[in-house]
């Protein structure tokens, strides 16, 4: 059997280098705990960017896939299943929506919306042919797609990877002014794609009353308020969908990560008939979007995070969190603040950007048994699967608390 350093020389040679994994190679996962290669114990503090809200490999979401697995697995949408309308139905009544679209991933499922809200521009607003503008925010992260990292301005993810998508407009996040000039001085915008909290970007939680205001000017001016959900949905803030806190109703709501427990890729596009219905046959998909195996998993995936109150968890445990991370701000040079809602978090190192201080915190946490990936050079972000309790919360504090005393 191959060691960790073997099987990292064998990605790295004949792997694309387009990620920078931190050096631990996991080969097991059950609930918030991951073990490596040589059988060492981590708690997981990334949850794989929010797609493992349900914790590792949770008996009911694997029992629901390897049960469909053995049944039907795919029949493309060229035919119906007998599992797809039930995942349809399901959601429709849990999240408040007429109609799902489904895709597979996070990319997709913005892709998608973007395609509904041009449609509708052009078929239900009026707006004139290839005119159509859509609002988005400085520092957004909404996948790796041509169209759209044509709208990052990371330029890691957009440099030398033109020509780029035009119809979108950068505004300031978490500025209402800038929306709202952006929404009056601009002609033909159909829509304003927004993260509830900027996940990638180093978890920015907006001013309260942001989003509610925001969705507000958008009635009024008539564009389609979409809110990318895919990092902070599916109870990872402390309620089923981030855009709870302010009571807001996106008209288009993007999931996926935490949609299938991290078990499938599994995304999907929410919204009201008279959006969804500008789509007709022929007009959009996926061979694998809506199949049977996804829906078991979706079912389960989101029958977990209610049977299992993770949503109210997330809001208690990341509320000690926050408090366990200010006494440590308070007691160590090395971290600046914290900052976060429910079990997404993060903790400010100080010291620069370029500074590799976050990156060698998050090697010392790993030697303690905890992993975590630094996001933007000096955040770290912290965000367990929502299966945790109490206790081990704290535990996690604990081995924080140590490394940063070691650092
Ligand atoms: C991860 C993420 C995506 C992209 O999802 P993929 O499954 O990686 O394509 C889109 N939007 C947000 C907010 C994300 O966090």
């Amino acid at each position: 059997m191959m060691n960790s350093e073997q099987i990292i020389a064998v990605e790295s040679q004949y792997g694309a280098h387009n990620y920078h994994p931190l050096p631990v190679v996991l080969a097991k996962g059950e609930g918030v705990y991951v073990w490596d290669v040589e059988g060492k114990k981590y708690f997981d503090f990334l949850s794989a960017y929010s797609a493992v809200n349900q914790g590792h490999c949770h008996p009911r979401i694997i029992g629901a896939l390897t049960e469909q697995a053995q049944k039907l697995t795919l029949t493309s949408r060229a035919f119906y299943n007998d599992m797809l309308g039930k995942q349809e139905k399901y959601m429709s009544e849990l999240f408040g929506f007429d109609k799902l679209l489904p895709m597979n991933t996070g990319a997709e499922a913005v892709e998608t919306a973007i395609k509904l809200t041009r449609k509708w521009a052009y078929e239900k607003k009026g707006i004139p042919e290839e005119k159509a503008n859509i609002i988005v925010c400085d520092g957004n992260f909404h996948g790796r797609t041509t169209t759209i990292i044509s709208f990052s301005n990371d330029p890691e993810a957009r440099d030398n990877f033109g020509p780029y998508t035009p119809g979108f407009i950068k505004i300031e996040y978490n500025n209402l002014k800038t929306l709202e000039n952006a929404l009056e001085n601009t002609d033909n915008v159909a829509g304003f794609l927004v993260e509830p909290i900027q996940g990638e970007a180093g978890v920015y939680v907006p001013d309260e009353g942001y989003l509610s205001k925001a969705k507000a000017l958008c009635e009024k001016h008539n564009v389609l308020f979409i809110a990318d959900e895919v990092q902070t949905g599916i109870a990872r803030t402390g309620k089923l969908l981030a855009v709870d806190h302010e009571d807001v109703k996106p008209d288009i709501l993007i999931m996926g990560k935490a949609l299938s427990g991290g078990v499938y890729p599994i995304s999907g596009v929410m919204a009201n008939d008279e959006i969804m219905n500008v789509i007709m046959p022929g007009q959009h998909g996926s061979t694998f979007g809506g199949n049977p195996l996804a829906a078991a998993v979706v079912m389960a995936a989101l029958d977990v995070i209610q049977d299992e109150n993770l949503a109210d968890n997330a809001e208690k445990l990341g509320k000690l969190f926050r408090v366990e991370m200010n006494k440590l701000v308070a007691k160590y040079d090395i971290v600046k603040s914290v900052r976060g809602k429910g079990l997404l978090n993060a903790v400010l190192i100080n010291d620069t950007e370029e500074s590799e201080t976050a990156w060698n915190m998050c090697l010392k946490l790993r030697d303690n048994g905890l992993l975590a990936k630094p996001t933007h050079g000096n955040i770290i972000r912290f965000a367990p699967p929502l299966v945790m309790n109490e206790k081990e919360l704290l535990e996690c504090v604990a081995i924080i608390d140590k490394s940063f005393s070691e650092f």
